[in-house]
């Protein structure tokens, strides 16, 4: 399938010598401009299996922020695949124009359906959603996130054989998914940092779930009060290293990790080897919707 089939390798790009530790960054942002970085990796195998089952029709779920209804919407789009986006809050029914990330699945044919946070959060086992899914006959669900074994399984293909000489391989983490796969994918004596992104602690039990290596851990430090919360300190450090080395970051995940490497780092807590690779995993498509946000509460704004 050449979609998928065609990517090149990501490369990992430098940032130099840090207080003595050298950190490179993989650009897996760079493998498709909003399908980018890791759902990509997620969604390849899915999709995969969708095509060859000649499945018409794609379910998931989401909130308005969300880089994987996005990404979603876009590859069924570019595939030929109907797509449909549950999405958290019955409020964005008569305002998704006010949502950048759900415009754009607008766009791209996404069908959204837009549910109760009680039934968003019990999903497909709600009534409202039951009763919506049973008005349509052939369809596959791609649970929140789009993590499932095999999108654990597209996530290892991130690393390759030339990044055994990493001591540590760090990623920002949402449901785990990604952590997992890199986890798998990890050489002998490599340690895997997941940076978590959300004030939950849920991704620990789904990461042990898909691995029973030990070479992880989670740090919990630096969510900045929740999934999507920011603060005007997150805003700077991100304009800051877009200034000095010419890699955007986004708001809700990767930002947050890039700080807190560079923190730890500073303060001389950092205690996980010298040769970091850090995986950017995307999300870009998330920078517009942050920065409408930030304007309507009159504060710094993301300026790449
Ligand atoms: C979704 C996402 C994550 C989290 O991935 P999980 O597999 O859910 O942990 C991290 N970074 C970016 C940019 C994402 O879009």
């Amino acid at each position: 399938m050449m979609f998928f089939d065609n990517v090149k390798n990501t490369i990992n790009q430098p940032l130099g010598e840090i207080n003595g530790y050298s950190i490179f960054i993989k650009r897996e942002d760079l493998l498709h401009p909003v399908v980018s970085g890791n759902k990509f990796r997620k969604l390849k195998y899915i999709f995969k299996e969708i095509i060859i089952n000649k499945i018409p029709v794609v379910i998931t779920f989401g909130g308005a922020f969300s880089n994987h209804l996005a990404a979603t919407a876009a590859l069924g789009n570019e595939l030929g695949v109907k797509t449909i986006g549950i999405v958290r809050g019955h409020e964005w029914r008569n305002k998704i124009n006010e949502s950048n990330t759900l415009s754009y699945c607008y766009s791209k044919k996404m069908d959204l359906i837009c549910v109760s946070r009680e039934a968003y959060k019990k999903k497909e086992t709600s009534d409202e959603i039951q009763k919506y899914l049973k008005t349509i006959s052939n369809y596959r669900l791609i649970p929140e996130g789009g993590t499932e074994s095999i999108s654990v399984k597209g996530c290892a293909e991130i690393l390759r054989p030339i990044d055994s000489k990493f001591d540590v391989i760090c990623s920002s983490l949402g449901t785990g998914g990604t952590l997992a796969g890199l986890i798998t994918a990890s050489y002998k004596k490599q340690f895997v940092l997941g940076f978590n992104s959300l004030n939950s602690s849920s991704a620990l039990n789904l990461v042990n779930h898909f691995t029973k290596k030990k070479n992880w851990e989670i740090i919990n430090d630096f969510t900045f009060g929740g999934y999507g919360k920011i603060k005007p300190e997150l805003i700077n450090f991100m304009n800051n290293f877009y200034k000095q080395y010419k890699i955007p970051l986004d708001p809700v995940y990767t930002g947050k990790m890039l700080f807190a490497i560079f923190e730890l780092i500073k303060k001389n807590k950092w205690r996980w080897g010298k040769k970091i690779l850090v995986i950017h995993t995307g999300g870009l498509q998330g920078i517009s919707g942050m920065n409408n946000y930030l304007e309507r509460k009159k504060l710094p704004i993301l300026t790449y």
